[in-house]
């Protein structure tokens, strides 16, 4: 008895054959062209040295899982549908050709039995998920989903003809099944059987599907032809650039930025990115992985209130542009597209494919700061940021005056401090933030915590600067301080900035500083775990100057810090500080590290916002949306913004604090 089979290009003719040949040497040809097009774009980039795979657990988690794009259920099981079924259908028609080729017989394997029957029913059930997945996807261009991805006509095409090639797939098996209808195809092929069924049914069967199934075969060769030759045309290039894109990309912390080096700016002759060549060839081959599935976009604080700035567009304008020779500045992306990042990470911790949205935004920002195109108070805060140590100018001796009558010690008076509390501009000369400082300061004492301040010898981090895209003034900022921190032997820090945090715990190991730095509020909860803070859970004191009554009596929603929560994952310790005060937790929609920017980062503390809405005030309604009487806040910067808001909507009555504060105000004396 013969093995079980199939005959291949069963009812295809030499002639047929061979045109299809000639055709599929077409596509090929005009997709090489195409890829050796892009191929061209990212050969322009800089070279970055030695090449390193990612580690294999990024390329299982981004391209065999999908993680991010699981944060949408429905988006992730019809794109996983389409994506193995895509593979799997590619590896079905690899195995027809090896074994029409011979290739199998070669080596004794033959397309028989088994092999024949199991895998003709996973190329039927996968091909079934691929098409049944395809309206998905389409229908969430419609708004089935919370994103909706890009719905331009041509991405609406490329689904269409996915769909017409599944189908036209089943349609050809379906006849071929009709002509005599083979016992055993009723269970390997279970999905073209049924079709091919409903076929006779209609009196399509026996030698009458011949011509039904070449028609049914031509379509099926001419569109997955059409769609080989289209994806390096169309955002389809994902396809097969995603998956190189994510087993090379650098995945580091989101806040950690890429160092402008001094030789790098000798041999281009300027800083950060004007021109295709200076961005990095992975930067270029990331920009056309682009799946243009508007998950950064619509996270980003910038579009959701009407700035004119999509990270989706950034990184589709720079890849349309990939061949162009001059400045992609003003044309392409306009200036004011670039102040309006908050630098907060919501684009890059949201792309499935991992393209850094946010760095090539800095890059781009380095290169206008280089030709001094600075906007607003901003140029004036990098320039005392130079000169006086602090954004606002403000006189260096008077760095340590809130701490006047508090008994805080200096450097100079406790040299070996176990924690060095790291003040921060913010806390150190803006009045609100003050306030924490001395709550922060208050339960340090309450701890017995060997602490010291580095009083008039801190100077800012340099963070503001950094964002902004001016590398060389926080350079000078992180040398110095490092210098400082180094020679006292600092090797604990507290800080209760998030930006400082950030700051001093990811980027000043570049400058030789490797200290055990810990966010306040973190180090709050450690206190508070040790037994070292006792606190009482009813809140009586008079140490919350506003809002007192409904720190008692109310609900709190923190608001996460993007410089905390998301770019260093510390969205556990401030709710673990809350609910040690006893106050009731609400959360708002966006929160942890899917929180919402203040609108204060990446130096927009320091520039107007003057279109649409402004981000301190959508963040403030959704936190006002939650019910809660206050909000509590872990950063200077989130303090400023919010704190600000809350005056232009006084009549909610809702206060915010900082946790430090909230805490403060309930310690057991
Ligand atoms: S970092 Fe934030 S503000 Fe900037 S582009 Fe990304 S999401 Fe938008
Ligand atoms: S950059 Fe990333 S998140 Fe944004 S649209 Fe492209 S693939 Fe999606």
């Amino acid at each position: 008895m013969p093995e079980i089979t199939r005959e291949i290009f069963w009812n295809i003719g030499p002639v047929t054959k061979v045109s299809m040949y000639v055709l599929a040497a077409l596509a090929t040809g005009v997709a090489g062209y195409g890829f050796y097009r892009h191929w061209l774009v990212w050969r322009r980039g800089k070279p970055q040295g030695k090449f390193k795979l990612a580690p294999l657990s990024q390329i299982a988690r981004h391209v065999l899982l999908q993680v991010r794009i699981a944060r949408i259920p429905l988006a992730w099981l019809s794109h996983m549908a389409i994506f193995y079924g895509f593979i799997v259908l590619f590896i079905g028609t690899v195995i027809v050709a090896l074994e029409d080729y011979g290739i199998f017989g070669l080596v004794g394997i033959h397309w028989t039995g088994r092999f024949y029957t199991s895998s003709s029913f996973l190329l039927d059930l996968f091909g079934l998920g691929f098409v049944v997945a395809l309206p998905v996807a389409m229908a969430r261009r419609g708004g089935l989903t919370r994103v909706r991805p890009s719905s331009k006509p041509i991405d609406a095409a490329i689904l269409w003809l996915l769909l017409l090639i599944g189908l036209s797939g089943f349609v050809t098996e379906a006849l071929r099944i009709a002509h005599s209808f083979p016992p055993f195809e009723q269970h390997v092929s279970f999905v073209a059987w049924i079709m091919a069924r409903g076929s006779e049914s209609v009196g399509i069967s026996g030698e009458a599907v011949r011509p039904w199934h070449l028609a049914s075969w031509w379509l099926h060769m001419v569109t997955a032809l059409a769609f080989l030759a289209l994806i390096p045309y169309t955002k389809m290039l994902h396809v097969l650039v995603a998956p190189v894109q994510i087993a090379v990309a650098e995945l580091r912390n989101s806040g950690h930025l890429r160092m402008v080096s001094m030789e790098e700016v000798e041999a281009t002759g300027r800083v950060g990115a004007s021109e295709i060549p200076d961005f990095t060839r992975q930067q270029l081959l990331s920009f056309d992985a682009c799946t243009q599935c508007r998950r950064c976009e619509s996270a980003c604080p910038a579009w959701n209130t009407r700035k004119p700035l999509s990270p989706m567009k950034v990184v589709l304008d720079i890849a349309a542009n990939g061949h162009r020779d001059g400045s992609l500045h003003g044309d392409v992306i306009s200036a004011e597209t670039l102040w309006s990042c908050t630098t907060c990470g919501a684009c890059v911790h949201n792309c499935p494919v991992l393209i850094d949205q946010m760095g090539a935004i800095v890059d781009m920002r380095r290169y206008l700061v280089g030709e001094g195109q600075v906007v607003g108070s901003s140029q004036q805060a990098l320039r005392t940021i130079a000169a006086r140590g602090n954004p606002w100018g403000l006189a260096p001796d008077e760095r340590d005056a809130w701490a006047e009558g508090l008994d805080v010690p200096r450097i100079e008076d406790n040299p070996t401090p176990d924690v060095l509390l790291w003040v921060g501009c913010a806390g150190s000369y803006d009045r609100r933030n003050q306030q924490v400082t001395r709550s922060l300061v208050k339960i340090l004492k309450a701890a017995d915590v060997n602490y010291a301040i580095l009083g008039k010898s801190e100077t800012c981090t340099g963070d503001p600067a950094r964002r902004l895209g001016d590398d060389f003034t926080f350079q000078a900022q992180a040398e110095a301080n490092v210098g400082t921190l180094n020679e006292l032997g600092v090797k604990r820090i507290v800080t209760q900035c998030a930006h400082c945090f950030n700051t001093l715990a990811n980027e000043y190991p570049d400058f030789g500083g490797k200290y055990q730095v810990t966010h306040h509020t973190a180090f709050i909860q450690q206190l508070i775990d040790a037994g070292k803070v006792k606190l009482q859970r009813d809140a009586t004191s008079s140490e919350l100057a506003r809002g007192a009554s409904s720190a008692a009596n109310g609900s709190v929603v923190f608001h996460d810090p993007c410089y905390l929560s998301r770019h260093n994952d510390g969205s556990a310790p401030p709710r673990a500080d809350l609910a040690a005060t006893g106050l009731p937790i609400v959360e708002p929609e966006a929160t942890g590290c899917n929180t919402f920017c203040c609108g204060a980062g990446g130096g927009r503390m320091w520039m107007e916002e003057e279109i649409d809405k402004r981000v301190n005030l959508a963040r403030w309604e959704q936190l006002k949306a939650t019910g809660a009487k206050q909000v509590a806040v872990g950063c200077p910067f989130c303090m400023t913004m919010l704190d600000d808001a809350s005056k232009q909507d006084a009549d909610a009555g809702i206060a915010v604090h900082d946790v430090a504060e909230l805490v403060a105000a309930r310690l057991v004396d």
